[in-house]
């Protein structure tokens, strides 16, 4: 069994105390391997060495950070089999998946912020004869990253390159469900030659490491993906420290169906934004508003393509829903399966745990789930499940559908299929998301502002705004009289 070890300094270390965690196969409930439980003595050693670092690092040149976050990313890409298997293993998700999403995405993550600080330019003001100001963007020193288990090192790495590119060092915890491949990245560094200290990681629980190191003094900012609730300890731990913030949160996304879209490229779109990765996406559309006249030929169309939805080991090429992430996961989904049934909802198809058989008869699977009948307003559409669970609703026309979509505490994404275009560009202002995909869902430019609002989050990801966060602006006056 593989002992997972911390990465603090440049080099592979127990955790302190000794203690361990067991790590699960979540296809076969089996434990696999051991995740340091680290404790506050471990993030003092990481955020040490992170200090320390980062004097040279962050003197060092934008060409030469962009050099080892390009190097990581050449590493990177000559093992993405392995990795692709690591994180299939560590997470339950298809390993078609990991091939063709998850790791194919931490090698772009990777190249786009060393490309991106080699344009990151600053502002100046000119006023006329009596001078100028210019803006320094200077890193911040050590920050911390803290990342969630459905997209494991996809987005550990969407906090660190752009951290570590800014010229800061950086303590990382990714979450203790799928440890895995960030121990793998960890090896990489050694490999690749970062200078130690630029990047540590450590492993453990959140309410003990993450917290430990988000409350730690010598932390000057927190970049954080993961559950509203955690977010709300995060930030209260963080505020009267007076530490930077960025919160990416849950959400319970609407998609939006009118009769006169592509119906083809729709279909095709919704079924995976339902599913895909087992529904444990922050973007998932969760909550399907459709168009009365257009109601039971989608909804006729979309059992059928749920059902044909293949489950089951998530190592098989043919497989297109793996297993979810723990035991705990699995009974919070079904929880919600079960209530959603209490509170009214007509089950379409799923609902159901499936125990396929051989080495996966263990494992923690449940069958693409679809529910009708419930009230825009009931827990069941109000609250993140975060697992192959969707509902259907009809809905007469715009007045009756924004007070519907808005209703929720949480304000992500949305993704909105029409052929009018006024239509369009008119729901577009009027949801309360970060994000409003139309016509598509999940297609992502890296330079654009990425994250929530409401209980969604706080602060945005991706491009400039990456950038921005990890660094401090300071205005210089200039007078020339
Ligand atoms: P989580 O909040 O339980 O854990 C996320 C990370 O925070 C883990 O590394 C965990 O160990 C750590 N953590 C937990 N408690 C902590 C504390 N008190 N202090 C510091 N760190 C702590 O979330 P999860 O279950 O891993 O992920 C699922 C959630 O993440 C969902 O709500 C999902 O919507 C959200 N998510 C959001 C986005 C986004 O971009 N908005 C992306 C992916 C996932």
């Amino acid at each position: 069994m593989e002992t997972i070890a911390n990465y603090i300094d440049g080099r592979l270390v127990p955790p302190l105390g000794g203690r361990y965690l067991k790590n699960f196969e979540p296809a076969t409930g089996q434990i696999y391997s051991r995740v340091p439980a680290s404790q506050r003595e471990d993030i003092e050693a990481a955020v040490a060495a992170a200090q320390a670092a980062f004097s040279p690092w962050s003197r060092s040149t934008v060409d030469e950070r962009a050099k080892m976050l390009s190097r990581l990313a050449d590493a990177l890409e000559t093992r993405l089999d392995e990795f692709a298997r690591a994180e299939t293993i560590d997470n339950g998700k298809p390993l078609s998946l990991a091939r063709s999403l998850d790791i194919p995405r931490v090698v772009v993550n990777l190249r786009f912020f060393a490309s991106a600080i080699t344009q990151f330019a600053s502002e100046s003001h000119a006023m006329g004869e009596q001078g100028f100001n210019y803006t320094l963007r200077q890193p911040l020193g050590a920050v911390a990253c803290i990342s969630p288990w459905n997209l494991p090192l996809y987005l550990f790495t969407w906090k660190i390159a752009p951290a570590l590119a800014a010229g800061n060092t950086v303590v990382a915890k990714p979450s203790e469900l799928t440890p895995m491949t960030a121990y793998l990245f960890s090896k990489l560094c050694i490999d690749i030659g970062l200078p130690p200290g630029v990047l540590n990681i450590v492993h453990g629980v959140g309410g003990e490491a993450g917290q430990a190191l988000v409350e730690h003094p010598g932390i000057r900012a927190v970049s954080f993906t993961g559950g509203t609730a955690t977010g709300e300890k995060i930030a209260a731990a963080g505020g009267p420290r007076f530490k930077r913030i960025s919160l990416e949160l849950g959400g319970k996304n609407p998609t939006i169906v009118f009769a006169d879209c592509d119906r083809k490229k729709m279909l095709d779109t919704v079924i995976r934004s339902a599913f895909w990765n087992q529904g444990e996406v922050c973007l998932s559309g969760s909550r399907i508003f459709v168009e009365r006249p257009y109601y039971q030929e989608f909804k006729d169309e979309l059992i059928q393509r749920a059902q044909r939805l293949t489950v089951g080991d998530p190592l098989e090429p043919e497989t297109q829903q793996g297993a979810l992430v723990s035991q705990a996961h699995l009974q919070k989904v079904l929880s919600y399966i079960e209530l959603a049934q209490a509170e009214g909802g007509v089950l379409l198809c799923g609902g159901e745990q499936v125990r396929p058989a051989g080495r996966c008869q263990d494992g923690w699977f449940v069958r693409p789930t679809l529910f009708e009948g419930l009230a825009y307003d009931c827990r069941t559409n109000q609250e993140e499940i975060f697992g192959p669970v969707a509902t259907l609703t009809p809905f007469a026309d715009e007045a009756e559908l924004l007070p519907w979509i808005n209703s929720t505490r949480y304000g992500l994404a949305a993704s909105l299929w029409s052929s009018d275009i006024n239509r369009c560009h008119r729901l577009a202002r009027q949801i309360e998301t970060g994000v409003v995909w139309v016509n598509c869902w999940m297609v992502r430019d890296l330079r654009t502002p990425f994250g929530g609002v409401k209980q969604s989050g706080v602060g945005r990801e991706g491009g400039l705004e990456a950038l921005r966060f990890f660094t401090e602006a300071k205005n210089v006056c200039v007078d020339i009289t």
